[in-house]
Order: C-alpha cells, then structure tokens, then sequence
C-alpha cells in the first residue's frame, strides 16, 4: 500500500518501499481522513518520476509534486474527486512543470495581415542574421575592437560602410530604436533651444511616442507652424529666430491627411533652412533602403532620396521595412552625428551586439538588390504573390473545416494585408487567406470562443475578427510552414 500523504516524506529515501501498485481511485464517498494519497518520496522513485527529476530537477519537482497533492487533498476533501493512481498523479505532475517551465515568449503563425506587427515583434529575420545572432551569442566578438590596429574600436562602425553606400550620408550611428535616435537627434541639437515642426506632423505612434512629448524630454522646445492640414514655406520662415537650433520634418506614418492639404516638402525646406544656417532633420519612420515600387510595391521615401533631398540628418527604424533587427539609425552630417555619438546620452542607447550582429548580414543583403524579394524575409512576404496565397487557402480550406466541424463556414477569400508600423498606412496589399463564420444564430460569442481556441494551439494562430468574420490571412504563412500548421488542427478540439 502506499502511505498517506500526511506522512509525506520527500526527502527521505523511499527505504524498502518497493511499493509500486497504483493506489485505488478514491471515492468521494469516503471520508476525508482516510483519502489515501501517494506518498511524496514513494512518487519520487516512481520510474515514470525520474525523467521529470532529470528535467526539472529534484527541488523543483518536489515542490510541484507537493503543491498537486496538496490541491487533490483539498478537492477530495470538499466532495470532490480525483484520480489519484500514481500513473495520473505523475501525468498530472508532468504537465504542471511543462506549464510552468513554459517559455513567456512563443513562437506563433501571424495571420492577422500585417507584415510588419509592432506587438508580433515586427520584421522577421532571415537565416544569415539568425546564424549571425546564434554566433554573436556563443562566441567573443569585436564588438569594440579594431581588428587591425589591435585597439580598442568603435562599434558603429561595423555597419557603418554599409549604411554609407546605402544611403549616400556622410556619417551614421546606431541606438536602440527610432524613438531613442529622435530623442537623441534633439537633445544633442537643440537641447534649450527651438525646433520648428509644422503642424501637420505632430505625429503620434502608437505606444505613446508623441512628437511633442519627445522634444520636452529631450529638452528642446517645440516651434509649431502652419495649420493642421496646411503648412506653408512662409510659415518655416516666420517661425525662425535668434533661438532656432533646428527644422524638423515628420513622415506622418501612421495616417494621411487628405483633401485641402498643403505641405511644405523638403525640397522647398532646404534652401529656407541653408540660408539661414538651420540643419534640418527628418524622422523618416519606416525608412526604406530601396525604391519599393521596383518590386511592385507602393512607393515609399527612400533614406537615399531623403539625404539627396538636403537633409542633414535622417532618423528611421532598423525593423520595419528595413526588415532587420529593432534599432534605430540616424544617417546624415558627419559634424552632427559626430556631436550626437559624444553625448552621453548614446552610452544609455546604444545597441547590444546581438543587434549589430543580426544587422550587418541583413544590410550585406541590400548589395544584390535582384537577390532581395527572395532573400529578405520582410519583402518576401511583402511581395508574395496572391496565387500563391490563393493555393494556400485552398490546400488548407478543407482541414480547417474539418478541424472545427460542419457547422462553421470556412471559405478561401480575396483579403487584403497591410504593410504595418506605420509604413504606407493607406496602401493595402491584395492578399489570400480563410474566412471563418459561425453557425448563423450562434448565441454568444463563437467568433470569440473560436478566437481563443486558436489562440491556445501549442503555436499559437492570431487571425483576426471583422465583419462577424474571424480572418486569417495567410501572407505570412509560407508554404514550408503549412504542414505544421495543418498538424496542430487536431489539437484545436481540447485547445
Ligand atoms: C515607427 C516610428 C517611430 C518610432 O520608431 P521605433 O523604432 O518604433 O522606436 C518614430 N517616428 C516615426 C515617424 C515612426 O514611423
């Protein structure tokens, strides 16, 4: 027989106690006090126990298996019941330390439509900045150490040649995201001193990054001009005094202001800006590093055309359309960014070397732009033909349905996706993906229900509901991907 749990023992050796009979299924129907439930130290000798032991370890093992006995006592002990063979305690204790040694941070299928998901962690990176990271995390690397000189180095500049070809700026450095380089761009620049922005860019992306909230942090004073959806050259020049240090332009990322609009471009900026010795700056947003309309994609300002433009300084993010790692660039003057790399404030935001390694490859890629569609994760998935995406519904069209049963509509719909990030917020691609509706007069919410179960698959799958329709796009399920994904349907019962 095995013991009691109230004698339970853990530490000590299960001594002579060779017991290995599964103890009875209670009943609840006895009383409490003569529930017989494994003994602690007899389930640790338990054969099926030792994997578990060997995985977790015995501290941890031991304390999940007290803190399950504990909860099977209590629910024997109001009413309820429990199996509490050793077989279906160990099964139970094996899944209890797989929840709790789950990693927080999951892989999951994107199917929500957009490329670029600020909460999906953005742009997907290819192998070569996989292999890099993998390399950079194993290994010592130069970092901060000039290979050739033997000397301590700077680590900007090992992207540095790259961004230069790239771009056409004369000087580039490296933080840890778009908002960090704006923040730095100001502080250096025009720390108690004026920037004017137009009002028609004072732009807020979503997380509370706010154009005007930035500038007080960075301690600059923000000079609005213009009006909301028309700003004027003449409203620049009126805005200028003994106390402007900077002309700021803003890509309004995330929304178009349409019909009576004015703006002043950047072309018309520049030489208002030279003639009185004012550097102009612009936060590019998105920031692409090719013409996107080469590749059938809407037209996007390149950081070429924004330096050929006369800026002095541009900012942009390394992981939207860049498709590489989350960083920030700012690209321009050699005597500006020289200042902004001196303050202090670049050590608070400066990238890790995981970033850099994971950047350099993704940059090399640029240099064979032919190459790019296939190569570069984000523009793959961007230019993705909608035959392509049809034929993936179509595959996947009948498993789904079988997955969820006849009474849901499952059908392969035209769709559309969306660049994301704020990248060409009113352009939207034309993509492919499975429409799902449930049973018309469902009370409740099935849509929701269904929503969740998705979303407790062992890959989590995030679609997306509209129109009483749970949507999954399938731009950003390639096709080397759907085998795993019709595989895991069957879970979607129990999910
Ligand atoms: C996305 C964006 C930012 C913020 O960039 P992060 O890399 O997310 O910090 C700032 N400005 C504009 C115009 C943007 O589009």
């Amino acid at each position: 027989m095995t013991k009691a749990v109230q004698d339970d023992q853990a530490t000590q050796p299960a001594q002579g106690d060779k017991s290995t009979q599964p103890a009875q299924v209670n009943k609840s129907t006895q009383p409490a006090s003569r529930f017989r439930l494994p003994a602690v130290h007899v389930l640790l000798a338990a054969p099926g126990c030792q994997p578990l032991v060997a995985q977790y370890g015995r501290e941890q093992t031991v304390a999940a298996l007290r803190d399950l006995l504990g909860e099977l006592r209590g629910n024997l002990l109001g009413g309820g019941t429990a199996d509490t063979s050793e077989p279906a305690v160990l099964a139970a204790l094996a899944r209890r330390l797989q929840g709790a040694n789950r990693r927080a941070m999951r892989r999951l299928f994107n199917l929500t439509g957009t490329v670029l998901h600020t909460n999906l962690g953005r742009a997907l990176l290819p192998d070569v900045a996989v292999q890099a990271v993998a390399d950079a995390l194993r290994w010592p690397m130069n970092l901060e150490w000039d290979l050739e000189t033997g000397k301590r180095g700077d680590r900007d500049t090992l992207v540095e040649e790259h961004l230069l070809k790239l771009t056409g700026a004369e000087a580039v450095t490296i933080v840890n995201n778009n908002a960090a380089a704006v923040l730095l761009m100001l502080n250096t620049l025009a720390s108690g001193r004026e920037v004017i922005v137009s009002r028609g860019e004072l732009v807020e992306i979503g997380g509370a990054f706010r154009i005007p909230d930035v500038m007080t942090r960075a301690g600059a004073i923000l000079r609005e001009v213009g009006a909301t959806n028309r700003t004027h050259p003449k409203d620049y020049e009126e805005g200028v005094n003994a106390g402007t240090a900077l002309m700021m332009k803003v890509h309004t990322s995330n929304y178009a202001i349409t019909g009576f609009t004015r703006e002043v471009t950047l072309p018309e900026l520049v030489p208002l800006a030279r003639e009185r010795g004012i550097p102009v700056a612009v936060d590019l947003g998105s920031g692409t590093l090719v013409d996107l309309e080469k590749y059938g994609l809407p037209h996007e300002t390149t950081v070429r055309e924004t330096i050929e433009g006369g800026a002095d300084l541009v900012t942009f993010s390394g992981d939207k359309l860049l498709g590489g790692p989350q960083c920030g660039i700012i690209a321009g003057r050699k005597d500006l960014v020289a200042a902004i790399k001196k303050n202090p404030l670049k050590r608070a935001l400066r990238v890790g070397k995981l970033t850099l390694a994971a950047l350099e490859p993704v940059l090399a890629l640029y240099h064979a732009p032919d190459l790019l569609p296939e190569r570069l994760t984000t523009l793959r998935l961007l230019t993705r033909p909608a035959s392509s995406m049809r034929a993936l519904a179509e595959r996947l069209r009948g498993p789904v349905q079988g997955a969820l049963g006849d009474g849901y509509s499952v059908t392969a719909e035209p769709m559309t996706s969306q660049i994301g990030s704020g990248a060409l917020p009113v352009d939207v691609l034309p993509s492919f993906g499975l429409a799902l509706r449930a049973p018309e007069g469902t009370r409740g919410n099935p849509l929701g229900v269904l929503e969740r179960r998705l979303r407790a698959l062992p890959v989590p799958v995030i679609g997306r509901i509209a129109d009483d329709t749970l949507w999954l796009d399938l731009r950003c399920l390639e096709d080397g991907q759907a085998e795993e994904f019709i595989n895991q349907l069957k879970d979607l019962e129990t999910a």
